[in-house]
Protein backbone atom coordinates (compact mmCIF):
# COMPACT_ATOMS: atom_id res chain seq x y z
CA UNK A 1 0.00 0.00 0.00
CA UNK A 2 1.66 3.03 -1.48
CA UNK A 3 1.05 5.99 1.59
CA UNK A 4 3.41 8.54 0.07
CA UNK A 5 4.43 8.80 -3.77
CA UNK A 6 8.00 7.52 -3.15
CA UNK A 7 6.52 4.47 -1.40
CA UNK A 8 7.39 0.99 -2.22
CA UNK A 9 4.79 -1.41 -2.54
CA UNK A 10 4.64 -3.54 1.20
CA UNK A 11 2.55 -6.53 1.86
CA UNK A 12 -0.97 -5.61 2.79
CA UNK A 13 -1.49 -8.06 5.54
CA UNK A 14 -0.66 -6.97 8.75
CA UNK A 15 0.86 -9.28 11.37
CA UNK A 16 3.79 -11.67 11.73
CA UNK A 17 6.41 -10.93 8.69
CA UNK A 18 9.27 -13.02 9.89
CA UNK A 19 9.04 -16.27 12.56
CA UNK A 20 12.27 -18.09 13.67
CA UNK A 21 12.58 -20.92 15.90
CA UNK A 22 15.43 -22.64 17.17
CA UNK A 23 18.10 -20.64 14.81
CA UNK A 24 21.39 -21.78 15.47
CA UNK A 25 25.03 -21.40 13.96
CA UNK A 26 28.20 -23.11 14.74
CA UNK A 27 31.69 -22.20 13.02
CA UNK A 28 33.75 -25.09 14.38
CA UNK A 29 33.13 -25.78 17.95
CA UNK A 30 32.14 -22.20 18.55
CA UNK A 31 28.10 -21.80 18.84
CA UNK A 32 27.43 -18.24 17.21
CA UNK A 33 23.83 -18.37 17.29
CA UNK A 34 22.01 -20.58 20.15
CA UNK A 35 18.53 -21.16 20.03
CA UNK A 36 17.42 -18.44 19.03
CA UNK A 37 13.52 -17.70 18.63
CA UNK A 38 12.72 -14.35 16.93
CA UNK A 39 9.15 -12.81 15.76
CA UNK A 40 9.25 -9.79 13.65
CA UNK A 41 6.30 -7.73 12.90
CA UNK A 42 5.27 -6.18 9.72
CA UNK A 43 6.11 -2.30 9.63
CA UNK A 44 8.24 -2.66 12.44
CA UNK A 45 12.26 -1.11 13.18
CA UNK A 46 13.69 -3.80 14.36
CA UNK A 47 17.25 -3.29 15.99
CA UNK A 48 19.34 -6.37 17.32
CA UNK A 49 21.46 -4.79 20.11
CA UNK A 50 25.02 -6.29 21.90
CA UNK A 51 28.43 -6.70 21.94
CA UNK A 52 30.71 -7.53 19.46
CA UNK A 53 30.94 -11.27 18.66
CA UNK A 54 27.45 -12.05 20.44
CA UNK A 55 25.86 -13.26 17.15
CA UNK A 56 24.07 -10.27 15.15
CA UNK A 57 25.41 -10.31 12.33
CA UNK A 58 25.31 -14.38 12.01
CA UNK A 59 21.34 -14.07 12.26
CA UNK A 60 21.27 -11.20 9.90
CA UNK A 61 23.21 -13.23 7.34
CA UNK A 62 20.97 -16.29 7.97
CA UNK A 63 17.69 -14.02 7.35
CA UNK A 64 19.21 -12.76 4.01
CA UNK A 65 20.69 -16.63 3.02
CA UNK A 66 23.99 -16.52 3.03
CA UNK A 67 24.54 -18.33 5.75
CA UNK A 68 22.53 -21.82 6.72
CA UNK A 69 21.36 -22.31 9.79
CA UNK A 70 22.78 -25.41 11.63
CA UNK A 71 19.44 -26.08 13.20
CA UNK A 72 16.19 -24.38 13.52
CA UNK A 73 13.68 -22.66 10.95
CA UNK A 74 12.86 -19.47 8.97
CA UNK A 75 9.58 -18.26 7.43
CA UNK A 76 9.07 -15.47 5.83
CA UNK A 77 5.54 -14.19 4.56
CA UNK A 78 4.13 -17.61 5.67
CA UNK A 79 7.02 -19.67 3.67
CA UNK A 80 10.05 -21.58 4.92
CA UNK A 81 13.46 -19.75 3.47
CA UNK A 82 14.80 -23.68 3.89
CA UNK A 83 17.16 -23.99 0.55
CA UNK A 84 15.91 -21.14 -0.90
CA UNK A 85 18.90 -18.90 -2.35
CA UNK A 86 19.46 -14.93 -1.20
CA UNK A 87 18.34 -13.53 -4.53
CA UNK A 88 15.03 -15.63 -4.90
CA UNK A 89 14.33 -14.15 -0.93
CA UNK A 90 12.37 -10.58 -0.34
CA UNK A 91 14.87 -9.80 1.44
CA UNK A 92 17.87 -6.71 0.63
CA UNK A 93 20.65 -6.21 2.55
CA UNK A 94 22.70 -2.63 3.48
CA UNK A 95 26.42 -3.15 4.64
CA UNK A 96 28.59 -1.11 6.90
CA UNK A 97 30.90 -0.89 3.44
CA UNK A 98 28.20 0.48 1.32
CA UNK A 99 29.69 -1.67 -1.58
CA UNK A 100 28.72 0.43 -4.31
CA UNK A 101 30.07 -0.31 -7.74
CA UNK A 102 33.09 2.49 -8.11
CA UNK A 103 33.02 1.90 -12.35
CA UNK A 104 28.93 2.42 -11.86
CA UNK A 105 26.66 5.84 -11.70
CA UNK A 106 24.83 6.43 -8.65
CA UNK A 107 22.12 5.45 -11.52
CA UNK A 108 24.09 2.90 -12.71
CA UNK A 109 24.27 1.67 -9.22
CA UNK A 110 20.84 1.50 -8.08
CA UNK A 111 19.77 0.29 -11.06
CA UNK A 112 21.43 -2.39 -11.26
CA UNK A 113 19.86 -5.20 -9.96
CA UNK A 114 16.65 -4.10 -12.39
CA UNK A 115 18.69 -4.26 -15.37
CA UNK A 116 20.04 -8.19 -14.60
CA UNK A 117 16.25 -8.32 -14.25
CA UNK A 118 15.44 -7.06 -17.74
CA UNK A 119 13.06 -4.74 -16.85
CA UNK A 120 12.07 -1.71 -19.53
CA UNK A 121 14.54 1.34 -19.73
CA UNK A 122 11.74 3.65 -19.21
CA UNK A 123 10.49 1.17 -15.81
CA UNK A 124 14.25 1.45 -14.99
CA UNK A 125 15.01 5.30 -14.93
CA UNK A 126 11.01 5.66 -13.27
CA UNK A 127 12.22 2.93 -10.14
CA UNK A 128 15.45 5.03 -10.01
CA UNK A 129 14.22 7.85 -9.78
CA UNK A 130 11.36 7.09 -7.02
CA UNK A 131 14.56 5.27 -4.73
CA UNK A 132 17.33 8.08 -4.98
CA UNK A 133 13.86 10.75 -4.48
CA UNK A 134 13.77 8.55 -1.34
CA UNK A 135 16.88 8.98 0.45
CA UNK A 136 17.06 12.44 -1.13
CA UNK A 137 19.64 11.85 -4.11
CA UNK A 138 17.81 12.94 -6.85
CA UNK A 139 20.20 15.41 -7.76
CA UNK A 140 23.65 12.61 -7.88
CA UNK A 141 22.38 10.25 -10.50
CA UNK A 142 25.40 11.48 -12.87
CA UNK A 143 28.13 11.23 -9.60
CA UNK A 144 30.78 7.75 -9.45
CA UNK A 145 30.29 6.83 -6.15
CA UNK A 146 34.11 8.38 -5.07
CA UNK A 147 32.82 11.89 -5.95
CA UNK A 148 30.10 11.56 -3.05
CA UNK A 149 30.86 11.70 0.50
CA UNK A 150 30.58 8.60 2.72
CA UNK A 151 27.02 9.62 4.14
CA UNK A 152 25.51 9.96 0.38
CA UNK A 153 27.24 6.69 -0.32
CA UNK A 154 24.86 5.12 2.23
CA UNK A 155 22.34 6.90 1.35
CA UNK A 156 23.15 5.34 -2.20
CA UNK A 157 23.19 1.63 -0.94
CA UNK A 158 20.34 2.34 0.45
CA UNK A 159 18.21 3.20 -2.50
CA UNK A 160 19.97 0.46 -4.06
CA UNK A 161 18.54 -2.08 -1.97
CA UNK A 162 14.83 -0.65 -1.85
CA UNK A 163 14.52 -0.97 -5.15
CA UNK A 164 13.62 -4.30 -5.65
CA UNK A 165 10.77 -4.00 -3.15
CA UNK A 166 11.87 -6.13 -0.84
CA UNK A 167 9.30 -7.21 2.24
CA UNK A 168 12.34 -6.90 4.65
CA UNK A 169 15.38 -4.79 4.25
CA UNK A 170 18.37 -6.01 6.56
CA UNK A 171 21.12 -3.35 7.50
CA UNK A 172 24.24 -4.13 8.95
CA UNK A 173 25.81 -1.38 11.05
CA UNK A 174 25.51 0.81 7.46
CA UNK A 175 26.41 4.13 10.05
CA UNK A 176 29.13 2.55 11.78
CA UNK A 177 31.49 3.95 9.29
CA UNK A 178 30.17 7.89 9.59
CA UNK A 179 31.18 10.62 12.03
CA UNK A 180 28.51 11.28 15.13
CA UNK A 181 26.87 14.41 12.86
CA UNK A 182 26.03 12.61 10.11
CA UNK A 183 25.22 8.97 11.47
CA UNK A 184 22.70 11.64 13.65
CA UNK A 185 21.21 12.81 10.22
CA UNK A 186 20.80 9.94 8.82
CA UNK A 187 19.39 7.99 11.38
CA UNK A 188 16.55 10.72 11.01
CA UNK A 189 16.11 10.14 7.74
CA UNK A 190 16.28 5.91 7.92
CA UNK A 191 13.38 6.05 10.42
CA UNK A 192 11.39 8.24 8.47
CA UNK A 193 12.20 6.26 5.35
CA UNK A 194 11.51 2.85 7.38
CA UNK A 195 7.50 5.18 7.99
CA UNK A 196 7.26 5.82 4.81
CA UNK A 197 7.78 2.63 3.03
CA UNK A 198 6.14 1.01 5.23
CA UNK A 199 8.31 -2.18 4.95
CA UNK A 200 10.07 -3.72 8.00
CA UNK A 201 13.67 -2.60 8.73
CA UNK A 202 16.05 -5.32 10.94
CA UNK A 203 19.05 -3.53 12.12
CA UNK A 204 22.50 -4.35 13.52
CA UNK A 205 24.53 -2.14 16.11
CA UNK A 206 26.62 -2.31 19.03
CA UNK A 207 25.28 1.19 19.70
CA UNK A 208 22.72 1.46 22.19
CA UNK A 209 21.95 5.01 21.62
CA UNK A 210 21.60 4.18 17.70
CA UNK A 211 19.03 1.32 19.03
CA UNK A 212 16.69 3.62 20.67
CA UNK A 213 16.85 6.27 18.64
CA UNK A 214 15.78 3.97 15.90
CA UNK A 215 14.01 0.93 16.73
CA UNK A 216 9.71 -0.30 17.76
CA UNK A 217 11.66 -3.23 19.06
CA UNK A 218 14.96 -3.61 20.23
CA UNK A 219 16.55 -7.62 20.74
CA UNK A 220 19.41 -7.40 23.18
CA UNK A 221 21.84 -10.39 22.23
CA UNK A 222 24.61 -12.03 24.58
CA UNK A 223 26.99 -15.08 23.30
CA UNK A 224 24.60 -15.49 20.91
CA UNK A 225 21.47 -15.88 22.37
CA UNK A 226 18.27 -13.78 23.07
CA UNK A 227 18.47 -11.93 26.67
CA UNK A 228 15.56 -9.34 26.02
CA UNK A 229 12.92 -8.17 23.39
CA UNK A 230 11.23 -4.84 23.88
CA UNK A 231 10.07 -1.56 23.36
CA UNK A 232 13.31 0.75 23.95
CA UNK A 233 11.84 2.59 27.08
CA UNK A 234 11.50 -0.69 28.88
CA UNK A 235 14.32 -2.09 28.08
CA UNK A 236 16.37 0.73 29.57
CA UNK A 237 14.06 0.85 32.29
CA UNK A 238 13.19 -2.43 33.52
CA UNK A 239 16.18 -4.50 32.01
CA UNK A 240 15.75 -8.05 31.88
CA UNK A 241 18.77 -9.03 34.31
CA UNK A 242 22.11 -7.45 35.29
CA UNK A 243 23.34 -7.79 31.79
CA UNK A 244 20.95 -5.74 30.17
CA UNK A 245 21.22 -3.50 33.13
CA UNK A 246 25.12 -3.11 32.42
CA UNK A 247 25.00 -2.64 28.67
CA UNK A 248 22.36 -0.20 28.66
CA UNK A 249 23.26 2.92 29.67
CA UNK A 250 25.44 3.57 32.79
CA UNK A 251 24.64 1.82 35.64
CA UNK A 252 25.94 1.05 39.19
CA UNK A 253 25.07 -2.59 39.87
CA UNK A 254 25.23 -3.65 43.67
CA UNK A 255 24.90 -7.02 44.34
CA UNK A 256 22.48 -8.08 47.34
CA UNK A 257 19.79 -10.44 48.84
CA UNK A 258 16.10 -10.43 48.98
CA UNK A 259 14.57 -9.65 51.98
CA UNK A 260 11.34 -8.55 50.98
CA UNK A 261 9.01 -9.45 47.69
CA UNK A 262 5.23 -8.03 48.62
CA UNK A 263 3.54 -5.14 47.32
CA UNK A 264 7.46 -3.66 46.84
CA UNK A 265 10.57 -5.59 46.79
CA UNK A 266 13.56 -4.62 48.97
CA UNK A 267 17.12 -5.90 48.82
CA UNK A 268 20.17 -5.71 51.16
CA UNK A 269 23.46 -4.64 49.85
CA UNK A 270 26.47 -2.58 51.10
CA UNK A 271 24.45 0.64 50.71
CA UNK A 272 22.05 -0.45 53.04
CA UNK A 273 18.32 -2.19 52.70
CA UNK A 274 16.50 -0.05 49.38
CA UNK A 275 13.19 -0.89 48.55
CA UNK A 276 12.44 -0.71 44.98
CA UNK A 277 9.31 -1.81 42.69
CA UNK A 278 8.05 -5.41 43.29
CA UNK A 279 10.12 -8.05 40.87
CA UNK A 280 8.69 -10.95 40.00
CA UNK A 281 9.82 -14.31 40.40
CA UNK A 282 12.17 -13.29 43.16
CA UNK A 283 12.13 -14.88 46.52
CA UNK A 284 13.40 -13.90 50.14
CA UNK A 285 16.82 -15.01 50.03
CA UNK A 286 18.01 -15.01 46.57
CA UNK A 287 20.55 -13.37 45.68
CA UNK A 288 20.15 -10.49 43.18
CA UNK A 289 21.68 -6.78 42.03
CA UNK A 290 20.19 -3.26 42.75
CA UNK A 291 20.83 -0.99 39.13
CA UNK A 292 21.27 2.75 39.96
CA UNK A 293 21.48 4.98 37.11
CA UNK A 294 22.98 8.53 37.30
CA UNK A 295 19.28 10.31 37.38
CA UNK A 296 18.01 8.08 40.00
CA UNK A 297 20.55 9.73 42.42
CA UNK A 298 20.34 13.69 43.56
CA UNK A 299 21.89 15.36 46.50
CA UNK A 300 20.07 15.49 49.70
CA UNK A 301 20.20 16.40 53.67
CA UNK A 302 18.55 13.10 54.61
CA UNK A 303 20.78 10.86 52.25
CA UNK A 304 23.16 8.35 52.09
CA UNK A 305 26.79 9.79 53.62
CA UNK A 306 28.88 9.93 50.43
CA UNK A 307 32.18 11.32 49.15
CA UNK A 308 33.06 12.63 45.82
CA UNK A 309 35.70 10.86 44.07
CA UNK A 310 35.91 12.31 40.47
CA UNK A 311 33.92 15.51 38.35
CA UNK A 312 33.71 15.06 34.55
CA UNK A 313 32.92 17.95 32.68
CA UNK A 314 30.26 16.75 30.15
CA UNK A 315 29.61 20.27 28.18
CA UNK A 316 26.28 21.13 29.52
CA UNK A 317 26.28 19.32 33.22
CA UNK A 318 29.01 17.82 35.52
CA UNK A 319 28.98 13.72 35.81
CA UNK A 320 30.12 13.24 39.42
CA UNK A 321 31.33 10.00 41.02
CA UNK A 322 30.68 9.54 44.59
CA UNK A 323 31.45 6.79 46.83
CA UNK A 324 29.51 5.39 50.03
CA UNK A 325 30.47 2.36 51.93
CA UNK A 326 33.08 1.43 48.96
CA UNK A 327 30.23 1.43 46.22
CA UNK A 328 30.71 4.13 43.51
CA UNK A 329 27.51 5.89 42.24
CA UNK A 330 27.66 8.50 39.80
CA UNK A 331 24.84 11.27 39.22
CA UNK A 332 25.05 14.51 37.35
CA UNK A 333 24.89 17.82 38.94
CA UNK A 334 24.82 21.53 37.36
CA UNK A 335 27.93 22.77 39.33
CA UNK A 336 31.35 21.15 39.85
CA UNK A 337 31.91 19.82 43.87
CA UNK A 338 35.66 19.22 45.18
CA UNK A 339 36.77 15.74 45.34
CA UNK A 340 37.21 14.60 48.93
CA UNK A 341 34.05 16.76 49.94
CA UNK A 342 31.16 14.81 51.73
CA UNK A 343 27.31 15.10 50.63
CA UNK A 344 24.43 13.18 51.20
CA UNK A 345 23.00 11.75 48.18
CA UNK A 346 19.13 10.10 48.13
CA UNK A 347 18.18 7.38 45.61
CA UNK A 348 14.98 7.58 44.20
CA UNK A 349 13.32 4.39 44.85
CA UNK A 350 10.67 4.44 42.48
CA UNK A 351 13.30 4.31 39.40
CA UNK A 352 16.05 2.19 40.94
CA UNK A 353 15.14 -1.14 40.24
CA UNK A 354 15.92 -4.38 41.23
CA UNK A 355 17.23 -7.23 38.24
CA UNK A 356 18.29 -10.68 38.55
CA UNK A 357 21.90 -11.54 37.70
CA UNK A 358 21.58 -13.87 34.95
P1 LIG B 1 30.11 -7.43 15.55
O1 LIG B 1 29.27 -6.41 16.28
O2 LIG B 1 31.54 -7.40 15.98
O3 LIG B 1 29.92 -7.43 14.08
P2 LIG B 1 28.29 -9.69 15.84
O4 LIG B 1 27.45 -9.67 17.06
O5 LIG B 1 27.66 -9.27 14.57
O6 LIG B 1 29.62 -8.88 16.10
P3 LIG B 1 28.90 -12.16 14.50
O7 LIG B 1 29.61 -11.53 13.36
O8 LIG B 1 27.54 -12.70 14.27
O9 LIG B 1 28.85 -11.17 15.74
O10 LIG B 1 29.83 -13.31 15.06
C1 LIG B 1 29.43 -14.21 16.11
C2 LIG B 1 30.58 -15.14 16.43
O11 LIG B 1 30.82 -16.01 15.35
C3 LIG B 1 31.89 -14.43 16.70
O12 LIG B 1 32.55 -15.11 17.74
C4 LIG B 1 32.65 -14.57 15.40
O13 LIG B 1 34.03 -14.58 15.61
C5 LIG B 1 32.15 -15.89 14.87
N1 LIG B 1 32.13 -15.94 13.40
C6 LIG B 1 31.38 -15.16 12.59
N2 LIG B 1 31.56 -15.48 11.29
C7 LIG B 1 32.46 -16.51 11.29
C8 LIG B 1 33.06 -17.29 10.26
N3 LIG B 1 32.76 -17.11 8.97
N4 LIG B 1 33.93 -18.26 10.64
C9 LIG B 1 34.21 -18.48 11.94
N5 LIG B 1 33.68 -17.78 12.95
C10 LIG B 1 32.81 -16.80 12.63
Amino acid sequence: MATTPDAVDAPSRSGLLLSARGLTKNYGRDRAVDSVDLDIPERAFTTFLGPSGCGKTTILRMIAGFETPDAGSIVLDGRSLAGVPPERRPVNTVFQSYALFPHLTVFGNVAFSLTLRRHSNVDVAARVKRALDAVHMTEFGDRYPHQLSGGQQQRVAVARAIIAEPHLLLLDEPLSALDKKMRGHLQIELKDLQRRLGIAFVYVTHDQEEAFALSDIVVVMNKGRVVQKAAPLTIYARPANAFVADFIGAATLIPGTIVDNGVASAIDTAIGIVQCPAVEGLAIGDKAVLAIRPEHVRIGVDGLNATIRHVVFKGDRYLIEAEVNGIVLQFMADDPLTPGANVGLVVDQERAFITRID
